[in-house]
């Protein structure tokens, strides 16, 4: 074959494997892109698991109705303009590939209306193919439909689980994020029924007693019940959040949140931190439970290294490992010795 350049379509298609890998890897990437526009409530509908249909409207700040087209066309964004820019990126998303991706892949359309704007416009895509826009009576905001997922790619819709797993993927990304933004309102509902709804506590995460009620909702009465605060702060670095006791251990390293300046991410080295931090008072084989959220200077922190962003890259990430396991092992200790766990004055 000679070499040729592929069409749109299909570069999409291709990019979509790395972001779109289930229902949950989408519901993720436009309720993050909500949040970019500043949502207060996300609702959130979903039918069979999400691969039937995925609904999300928020209450953000809309699209220009000229601008729809960008917003499905490749490598367009609003968040950044520079690689300066991409230093310090504060939003979840910038690289301009979430709607592209999932729209090559789906019967897809958005529809938004700007605050202060009259009306809407909404804008479809079948299977990569960009119709034209319309105007449409919407509410200030975005309402974006995704419905059957993957309807194009057999390959990939073959490795859709049951209607009850992929929810439950879609739900357990939302407790990430609900634990995360105790200050957007959350409602969930499936196959037409309601099923989850996080009320806002109409600020963010400072106010401790609202902070915990939501840790309550998402990880039950338990975990909030005997949780300890954390919150130290050294070299540019500052860790806050609550850690398990050690009684409250886990089977299972199912109650492991971590977040670096708002993002959910997996990272090996802090992960390993912790479990240092809690080797002396875990019996083996069981797993510590925390929420744990750590902010540092942006320019300290590579978020671009995988499409789907769940990883970072930290510049000094030795210091980072040994902050944070100082910092949590220091707090354990002061609970065995029976004094109030480490939050700095
Ligand atoms: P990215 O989030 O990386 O910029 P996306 O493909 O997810 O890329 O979205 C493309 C652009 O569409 C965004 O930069 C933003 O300007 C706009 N957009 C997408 N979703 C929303 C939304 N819910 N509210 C407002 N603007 C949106
Ligand atoms: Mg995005």
């Amino acid at each position: 074959m000679p070499i040729q350049q592929l069409p749109d379509t299909l570069v999409n298609q291709i990019a979509a494997g790395e972001v779109v890998e289930r229902p949950a890897s989408v519901v993720k990437e436009l309720v993050e892109n909500a949040l970019d526009a500043g949502a207060r409530r996300i609702d959130i509908d979903l039918e069979e698991g999400g691969v039937r249909l995925i609904r999300i409207r928020d209450d953000g700040i809309g699209i220009a109705a000229g601008e729809l087209p960008l917003a499905v066309a490749r490598h367009a964004t609003s968040k950044i303009a520079s690689l300066d820019d991409l230093e310090t990126v504060a939003t979840l998303g910038f690289r301009g590939e979430a709607l592209p991706s999932i729209a090559s892949v789906s019967r897809f359309s958005l529809g938004s209306r700007r605050q202060g704007d009259d009306h809407g416009a909404a804008l479809s895509v079948d299977g990569g193919r960009i119709g034209e826009v319309a105007p449409k009576p919407l509410p200030p905001g975005t309402t974006v439909e995704v419905r059957d997922l993957f309807y194009n790619v057999p390959a990939r819709r073959k490795f859709l689980r049951k209607e009850r797993t992929e929810l439950g993927h879609i739900e357990e990304w939302l407790r990430s994020l609900a634990l995360a933004r105790p200050d957007v309102e959350l409602r969930v509902s499936h196959n037409g029924k309601p099923s989850r709804r996080y009320r806002s506590s109409g600020t963010a995460l400072d106010r401790d007693g609202f902070a915990l009620a939501r840790l309550g909702e998402t990880l039950g009465e338990d975990f909030g019940r005997q949780a300890l605060r954390v919150d130290h702060a050294a070299a540019g670095l500052r860790l806050h959040g609550w850690i398990a006791q050690p009684a409250y251990s886990r089977a299972s390293a199912d109650q492991q949140y971590l977040y670096v300046n708002g993002r959910a991410v997996r990272d090996r080295s802090v992960a390993h931190a912790v479990r240092q931090a809690y080797a002396d008072v875990l019996f083996h084989g069981r797993h510590p439970a925390y929420v744990l959220f750590l902010e540092l200077d942006p320019a300290r922190v590579d978020v671009n290294v995988h499409p789907a962003k769940h990883e970072v890259r930290f510049r000094d990430a030795r210091l980072v490992h040994d902050f944070v396991y100082r910092t949590l092992h220091d707090s354990l200790a002061d609970t065995r010795a029976g004094n109030a766990p480490l939050v700095d004055a």
